[in-house]
């Protein structure tokens, strides 16, 4: 009986497999053109087409006589067509108009494109138009009106909900409610939730299928756009589930092994807080204790630690390094860069020099003796700490003797995490794993992509430290900009220049930082400047950084190398050029390199005379604000988690971001997903049989997107 049912959960879930990954030009009744608008949109496969979203709903109002027309309202109109004729704009655009009349006025519609509709144009022909009015000198106007004959009025579906796919191109949305209908016809049988029905039922969630009918044939199975809002998030809920059941799966499968218990004496750390010149700000205490917590448990900790620039995140990871120590196990600390794994080796020596701590750095400029000698001293235990870039994950002859934990700083693509197991070598057990990242990142975001990662936040900044103050200056304002940046330099400042790109370019007319550095450099000679990105050797970098340090150097150019880490403390001011070309929250990371210690950083942003209103609104912000995490949420709601987080997003899924926000609706499908991961709530064997099926077929090797990076 149970061999019986397991083969037809088999077949079932190898026929749906097979179904939903079939490329949509295969589907009876979409041909290979309405197929390339799908690809466009970045739906590629049956599955694609049916979790897509509808971007609007369009409630099809009365018929209207034409003299009853209002501005700005949706309306059907039935009339006869008195003039119809291809015309030209003055802008050399060619479309179609029609003048419609009814015995109350008349009305006039325009198609850009129209072939679907040139038989129905004929003067004298009584026709039916529904579209958006506009007033044009007192004559209502349609652009692109849906138009049937009269009598099939019925096919216009007036007074009821339909979906509108795309807004701009109603062609092409009419295109994908037809493809989306066929597919839906012809494999709707296959369409199945990833979540039992018995935990459906329990937990009131609709049914899949009949969510999907509702979101894409509304006028047949929804009464209401409210009915149709709940429908949405069901899809939306279907996918977040999936998600986060890869997520946990492959937590209680990969990550959950066991690890070293580290516990620490309270009196070890007082004394290390002791020899600090500064006292620990509260959030940097609560948050070692929750690193403290996890340490002594038998798995591994896995832990995002966030914080603002400046706000002190190495020093907790230090405390983290200490507590393993004292265990006496090894960590290592990995930074994305050469400069920041030279900073963090610097202020790990400081901090364990009270406590005799050995330290070691491996970066692409160690000297093939140094490395001799640091290999043979980390595999003997000699090293507490080993320090690098995340290069260290690929370096073969690197053997600990012990290592109990990894610490991931400024990384949050996470490419790096997936290979931990590289640096580890096979052990029996997992290191402990932090990471560490000043990119804010809201909640929502990430539990939906990382899932089952605990988070500390480090939400308050050392007393001393003043902020930024930002201001923003058009282009044609740089004489201004050039005189505050003489000021500052006659007033003892240091100031980084930020220009988004090294070299000129052909394709994108932007300043360089090479051009500029030029320019610069004869503009201000006296002062000293210098140039300094991604591309330079390493210890080149250091020397102009250790230039910049001392003041030889007062101005230095740049491209964003700065933006991860460099730490010089007496920087006071920083100008971007084309600061609409960055994210909010990767500016902010950039001022947050001056103002550090006890005077006021200056902050200048330059935007282009022409810029839209929606860029400057964006830009203008970090003027009024300064706390990354609101500054991350706004970039969230503008450019969608995908930009912040390097995940590249398809034009099908812009709608999704609308609901990656909805905090709720995520906590409740970690919940469900977490309660069928780690527990037997599935009652039923057969649905057990489905379940345990789908997780093999469709789960067991997806690697959660952002562990790809
Ligand atoms: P980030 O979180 O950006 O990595 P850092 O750890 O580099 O910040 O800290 C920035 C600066 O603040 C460093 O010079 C560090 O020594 C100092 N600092 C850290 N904690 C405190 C504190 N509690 N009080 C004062 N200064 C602190
Ligand atoms: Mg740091």
């Amino acid at each position: 009986m149970s061999d019986e049912k397991k083969l037809q959960a088999e077949e079932f879930l190898t026929k749906a497999q097979n179904i939903l990954s079939t490329d949509v030009r295969f589907i009876k009744g979409i041909g290979p053109n309405v197929a390339q608008h799908l690809y466009k949109k970045g739906i590629f496969k049956v599955e694609d087409l049916i979790f897509s979203i509808p971007k609007a709903y369009e409630n099809r109002g009365n018929i209207k006589k034409i003299s009853e027309l209002q501005e700005g309202e949706k309306a059907a109109v039935i009339g006869r067509i008195k003039f119809s004729s291809e015309v030209i704009t003055p802008n050399g655009r060619k479309m179609w108009k029609i003048i419609l009349s009814d015995d109350s006025g008349n009305l006039e519609c325009v198609w850009f494109s129209w072939t679907e509709y040139i038989d129905l144009f004929k003067e004298g022909n009584e026709v039916c138009v529904f579209g958006t009015v506009k007033f044009f000198r007192k004559t209502p106007q349609m652009y692109h009106p849906k138009i049937v004959k009269s009598q099939d009025i019925s096919k216009l579906k007036l007074g009821k909900i339909v979906p509108v796919y795309t807004i701009s191109d109603p062609v092409d949305s009419s295109m994908t409610a037809r493809a989306i209908r066929k597919v839906i016809e012809q494999v709707g049988d296959y369409i199945f939730s990833f979540v039992p029905k018995s935990i459906e039922e329990k937990n009131q969630i609709m049914p899949l299928k009949e969510a999907i009918l509702k979101v894409h044939i509304p006028e047949k199975y929804a009464q209401s756009l409210d009915e149709i809002e709940q429908a949405k998030k069901r899809i939306i809920f279907e996918e977040i589930f999936r998600t986060q059941l890869a997520l946990l799966l492959k937590r209680k499968y990969v990550i959950d092994k066991k690890a070293q218990q580290f516990f620490v004496s309270d009196s070890l750390l007082s004394f290390f807080f002791s020899t600090l010149p500064f006292k620990l700000t509260s959030a940097q205490l609560r948050v070692i204790e929750e690193i403290r917590k996890d340490l002594e448990k038998p798995n591994p900790m896995y832990r995002l630690l966030q914080g603002d620039v400046g706000s002190g995140k190495t020093l907790v990871a230090f405390v983290a390094c200490l507590i393993c120590s004292a265990a006496g196990y090894q960590s290592v600390v990995m930074a994305p860069t050469e400069i920041l794994a030279n900073q963090l080796y610097q202020n790990f020596v400081n901090f364990g020099k009270p406590l005799g701590l050995k330290i070691g750095i491996i970066t692409g400029s160690t000297r093939t003796s140094e490395r001799k000698e640091l290999y043979e001293a980390l595999q003997k235990g000699y090293i507490n700490s080993l320090v690098g870039t995340h290069a260290l994950i690929y370096d073969d002859n690197i053997n600990f003797k012990n290592l109990g934990l990894v610490v991931i700083d400024e990384q949050h693509r996470f490419g790096v995490l997936q290979r931990i197991s590289l640096i580890n070598k096979g052990k029996e057990y997992s290191p402990h794993i932090l990471v560490m990242t000043a990119t804010p990142i809201p909640r929502t975001v990430a539990l939906t992509v990382w899932g089952d990662l605990d988070i500390s936040v480090i939400d308050e900044m050392p007393p001393e430290r003043k902020g930024v103050r930002t201001k923003v200056y058009y282009e044609n304002e740089m004489h201004i900009v050039w005189n505050e940046i003489q000021r500052e330099l006659i007033e003892g400042g240091k100031i980084f220049i930020v220009y988004p790109l090294l070299k000129e370019s052909e394709k994108i007319d932007l300043p360089s930082a090479e051009k500029m550095y030029k320019v610069i450099s004869e503009k201000f000679s006296s002062w000293g400047v210098g140039l300094i990105h991604g591309k330079m050797p390493g210890d080149k970098k250091a020397e102009v950084i250790k230039d910049f340090a001392e003041g030889k150097i007062r101005i230095l150019v740049s491209t964003t190398v700065i933006e991860v880490g460099i730490d010089v403390p007496d920087a006071t001011m920083i100008v971007i050029e084309h600061a609409e070309r960055f994210g909010l929250s990767q500016i902010h990371q950039l001022r947050g390199r001056v103002g550090r210690k006890d005077k006021e950083g200056k902050c200048i942003l330059v935007i282009p005379d022409k810029i839209s209103e929606n860029s400057e609104k964006r830009i203008r912000i970090l003027e009024k604000e300064n706390n990354g995490f609101k500054i991350s949420e706004e970039d969230l709601n503008i450019r969608g988690p995908g930009e912040i987080l390097g995940i590249k997003q398809h034009g099908a899924n812009e709608l999704k971001v609308e609901y990656i926000k909805d905090l709720k609706l995520i906590s409740f499908a970690r919940e469900i997903a977490k309660s069928i991961a780690n527990q037997d709530v599935i009652e039923h064997n057969d649905e057990k049989i489905l379940f345990e099926k789908i997780v093999d077929k469709f789960l067991s090797d997806k690697i959660p997107f952002t562990m790809s990076g």
